[in-house]
């Protein structure tokens, strides 16, 4: 049977209720991670455990209990659901209290966490992906990685329409990022990607990805790059926790590469496989 974490509590799916005024239902207040599962193990814990406090305190929310204890329960969670490849979703709210836009002042916060099975060839596109050019309609804090999707769920669903799987966002003539993803360029043999600041997440796939690549000896630049930088790009690629690092060969009309992954996006890619083969050879 399925179990999920509320609060400290491991409960049947079913007897995990939400009040009908919780602050994350109505307003969105809250925050989320999404933690990888290979061999049972958490991919790269400590760096989500760190994002999720700084969104806490950029929300001025609170941590229901320890965050050591809570690392502890996504652990108990993965193994009482047998995750083996899979991925966890935590959400903390503010609470429940009477309907006001003004932070309530004895509200306890909410935690909910589920388990799902997730196969990597399920995730990952390693022949590459079509993606849609979408302007950026997001809120001005994407650095916080909160409950408030809306944007991102409207551009994901219009590239959906378009036959893409995933759109690059742009304000005016920069690109910032995907609607689940950050997004990288190669040109001339340089990667490059959006700095991190308040127009993207700065994902945890991004930066293990730019700790890869200098490792690699790949020269990096973190800086604002124009969408025609991007569409006359040697490579592209996206990377998130599911997507790990997905090539992009088509972006609207456009080919990328002639329609293939690029090398340095495979030199990437396969590094990228390569740690997680050695996760599988690490005892827990
Ligand atoms: N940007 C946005 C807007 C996202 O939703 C995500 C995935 N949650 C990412 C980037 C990638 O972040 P991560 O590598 O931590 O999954």
């Amino acid at each position: 049977m399925c179990v999920i974490l509320y609060n400290d509590q491991f409960v049947a799916r079913k007897e995990g209720k939400v009040d009908i005024e919780d602050r994350g239902y109505q307003f969105g207040d809250g925050i989320y991670e999404v933690f990888r599962v290979y061999y049972g193990k958490v991919f790269l814990m400590e760096w989500h455990l760190n994002r999720l406090q700084r969104s806490i305190n950029e929300l001025f929310l609170t941590l229901p209990y320890p965050i050591e204890q809570i690392e502890k329960n996504i652990y108990a969670l993965i193994e009482k659901n047998n995750i083996v490849d899979g991925t966890v979703y935590l959400q903390i709210t503010r609470g429940a209290s009477g309907r006001n836009h003004l932070f309530p002042t004895n509200t306890n916060p909410v935690l909910i966490a589920y388990t799902t099975h997730l196969k990597r060839e399920e995730a990952v596109v390693k022949e590459g992906i079509k993606v849609s050019l979408l302007e950026d309609i997001r809120w001005l804090r994407c650095d916080i990685k909160t409950l408030n999707l809306l944007g991102n769920v409207l551009n994901k669903e219009k590239a959906h329409q378009e036959g893409s799987k995933e759109a690059i966002q742009h304000r005016g003539d920069i690109v910032t990022e995907g609607c689940t993803s950050n997004v990288f360029i190669v040109k001339g043999g340089v990667l490059i990607t959006h700095q991190a600041d308040h127009f993207i997440l700065n994902g945890i796939t991004r930066m293990y990805v730019l700790e890869l690549a200098a490792k690699l000896g790949i020269k990096i630049e973190e800086r604002n790059y124009t969408i025609n930088e991007c569409l006359l790009a040697d490579e592209v690629f996206i990377t998130s926790t599911g997507a790990e690092v997905t090539p992009v060969i088509q972006i609207n009309d456009h080919l990328i590469n002639e329609g293939k992954p690029g090398p340095i996006t495979e030199q990437l890619f396969s590094e990228f496989e390569n740690e997680i083969k050695r996760m599988g050879m690490i005892s827990k």
